[in-house]
């Protein structure tokens, strides 16, 4: 007998998409399912579908951004949304206006989509509270940023198959690190084996808890690794010293031929953008054959078209 599937988007029961922590491993398949379309609609000569017809997303950023602002847009225009980004230097903010307020003013203008990146941790949480709309978390300080987990994934799955079993190593900044956080959460619950590499004064307190093998020491970290994915050192986030000097962690931290050659034959590197070339990743490296540093932008479209998808299923009259 034929088993009825259900759709990807019908498996994702969420108004919002607030952070990976709490997903399902069925739920985050869906949405990996759902950007494999997506990623067919982009490679067209028409990237177009209508499933945001008539819907408004309005693009938040209290952060600066480039490809994760820029690829909200086009997801959102490719999915027929009309799309209207606001950035922290054109807004009144900068006149004082608090987080709340803002977003009380924006969801009078009846959004039904709104992406929020803020320097502060909990703030897109916060604020999905006071609006009407379906909130996506592009960001929050060193929280959550589970579009970038999401996009990893998918690129990750298009090369080695199932995730599950796949030894995933993830260096440098942990501490300051969103994309690391939201990639523990969703590689664990797909049943990946997480190993954190970084230098001790760039491990958080009770890292150990997330479910993670912890490495101070590269070469040991990397050893028989599936997929090396770099961090960049944060250093907007940091205040006072956590590295002696940039030369002296790429020396040990940085990602070059040789370290890398601990990984396994055939290990594929990732970095989730900014790069700092020479802090924690070598030119060689970046632009290498092991590295799936561009195809990660390509990939977060895609994902970013799938959650606007699953999210606008489950929109007043979706
Ligand atoms: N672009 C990523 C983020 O917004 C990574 C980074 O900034 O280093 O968290």
């Amino acid at each position: 007998m034929n088993e009825l599937k259900a759709s990807p988007a019908a498996v994702f029961a969420h108004r919002h998409l607030l952070g990976i922590e709490g997903l399902q491993a069925e739920e985050i398949t869906a949405l990996l399912d759902l950007a494999e379309e997506a990623v067919e609609v982009s490679r067209q000569v028409e990237k177009k579908k209508a499933v945001l017809r008539g819907r408004t997303q309005i693009n938040l950023f209290f952060e600066s951004s480039t490809r994760t602002q820029s690829s909200f847009e086009l997801a959102g225009k490719r999915l027929g949304a009309d799309v209207m980004n606001m950035s922290v230097a054109s807004s009144s903010v900068k006149k004082g206006e608090t987080l709340i307020d803002t977003a009380i003013t924006l969801n009078a203008m009846n959004p039904d989509i709104l992406v929020v990146r803020h320097h502060a941790a909990g703030a897109v949480h916060l604020l999905a509270q006071k609006v009407g709309c379906s909130v996506i978390n592009a960001g929050d300080g060193a929280h959550e940023h589970p579009t970038q987990a999401l996009l990893d994934a998918l690129t990750i799955r298009r090369h080695k198959g199932p995730i599950h079993d796949l030894t995933v190593a993830i260096c440098g900044d942990i501490l300051h690190s969103r994309v690391a956080r939201s990639n523990i959460m969703l590689l664990n619950a797909l049943g990946a084996r997480v190993r954190c590499i970084g230098p001790s004064t760039l491990l958080p307190k009770g890292l150990d808890r997330l479910g993670v093998e912890i490495f101070t020491d590269m070469r040991a970290g990397l050893t028989d690794a599936d997929i090396v994915m770099m961090l960049r050192l944060q250093r907007e986030r940091m205040d006072g010293s956590f590295v002696p000097s940039v030369r002296e962690y790429f020396h040990f931290f940085g990602l070059d031929a040789e370290k890398l050659s601990f990984a396994k034959p055939g290990a594929l590197v990732m970095h989730p953008g900014p790069m700092n070339r020479g802090v924690e990743i070598d030119s060689a490296i970046a632009d290498g054959p092991q590295s799936l540093i561009r195809e990660q932008v390509e990939m977060g479209v895609a994902v970013r078209m799938a959650v606007l998808e699953a999210l606008a299923q489950n929109l007043p009259n979706g």
